[in-house]
């Protein structure tokens, strides 16, 4: 059951000077109103209602968009305060907000501090400084690292969020990345593989040959080496992928090829394979040399004396859907590639979400 909850309000980042090659928020803001003091109070009023009597313990409001402490302070002022009103009257735990490194200073976080915010995310993108200027991010690594050790030393919790296969990227930058990032510590973390919206630059350069993107399948790779190093690192990985419903218009609005709508199910079905793949041979000793029952041929491995093994593979609930793969593709994977093991997918509530157990039922000749 779900604990947690997220309130999220949009701040549009209205007149932001900066022009990141993979934004549209000129084009999002030029259609929006700005958000009125009123407008925040009615967002959370929606909400509540929505989430109250289902056991969740924490809620939180965040304000999400261009960059919250990029809007003039005063105006700050009318959004924190109203989420501090609730957070007084316990109707909501904690506030949360996204902004860039370069928005970060003394004045910013006494101002965070005074209506306790407890969330400050930085929109990082990428640890390389040739990445940041292809991208046009207008700030440097350096002041990713000044930033975090301020917000850290004021006492928020900190979250970085990176984006994969920007202009300049390549797989090594994308994992030095990651690991700078486990190197803040920070608490939180997302992920974003880039996708190409309309009316951005990055559009442009696409459309003019200048900028390749990462296939799907390179996206995938990428995206979920860099979510073992932080998970590894006990990191909370709170997203992976853009939802559709993050200012993308999924009618049209992206290309590119490589955008999916279940992002993270294609990562954790990815980890979920490799996880059992890794016990299923531990058991079977498929690489016991001396054993020599196994012949590992291209893309199947096959047993030489035809003996006909029932395997049990086991998850939670929740991780099922992991286990067996986005559109079943773990299932017909291992159907395919061990065609003298019979396969069933079977769910145990006692273990971990994300946790995988193997289990050799019995072996026929
Ligand atoms: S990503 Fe943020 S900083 Fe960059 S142009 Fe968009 S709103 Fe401005």
């Amino acid at each position: 059951m779900k604990t947690h909850a997220i309130i999220p309000i949009f701040i549009p980042h209205l007149g932001c000077p900066n022009d990141c090659v993979f934004c549209n928020q000129k084009t999002i803001t030029a259609r929006l109103q700005p958000l009125q003091k009123n407008d925040v109070a009615d967002i959370i009023e929606r909400y509540l209602p929505t989430l109250s009597n289902r056991g969740i313990e924490t809620i939180e409001v965040a304000f999400y968009g261009g960059s919250f402490t990029g809007i003039p302070i005063d105006q700050q002022e009318e959004y924190l305060s109203v989420a501090k009103m609730y957070k007084d009257r316990g109707m909501i735990q904690k506030i949360h907000l996204s902004t860039r490194p370069d928005y970060i200073d003394n004045k910013i976080l006494a101002n965070l501090t005074k209506y306790e915010a407890d969330i400050i995310e930085l929109g990082v993108q990428s640890f390389d400084e040739e990445v940041l200027k292809l991208s046009n991010r207008g700030h440097s690594r350096e002041s990713v690292y000044r930033a975090s050790e301020m917000i850290k030393n004021c006492g928020f919790e900190l979250g970085l969020q990176l984006m994969i296969g920007l202009p300049g990227d390549t797989y090594e930058k994308s994992i030095l990345s990651v690991k700078e990032a486990v190197k803040i510590n920070p608490s939180i973390a997302r992920l974003y593989p880039t996708i190409i919206i309309k009316d951005t630059e990055l559009y442009d350069m696409y459309q003019r040959g200048e900028y390749i993107p990462l296939t799907l399948e390179e996206a995938v790779r990428t995206t979920k080496d860099m979510y073992r190093i932080l998970i590894d690192a006990g990191i909370n990985v709170i997203r992976i992928g853009l939802k559709s419903t993050d200012n993308i218009n999924e009618n049209g609005g992206i290309t590119g090829g490589n955008y999916h709508p279940a992002f993270r199910q294609l990562i954790e079905s990815e980890i979920a394979r490799e996880n059992l793949e890794k016990q299923l041979h531990d058991i079977l000793g498929i690489y016991n040399i001396r054993d020599q029952e196994y012949i590992d041929r291209k893309d199947q491995i096959v047993c030489q004396n035809n003996n006909q093994k029932l395997i049990g593979f086991y998850s939670n609930g929740p991780s099922f859907s992991y286990m067996i793969g986005n559109r079943k593709s773990n299932k017909l994977y291992f159907e395919k590639k061990y065609p003298h093991i019979n396969f069933t997918f079977n769910v145990d509530s006692s273990l971990e979400n994300q946790t995988y157990r193997v289990h050799l039922k019995e072996a026929r000749q």
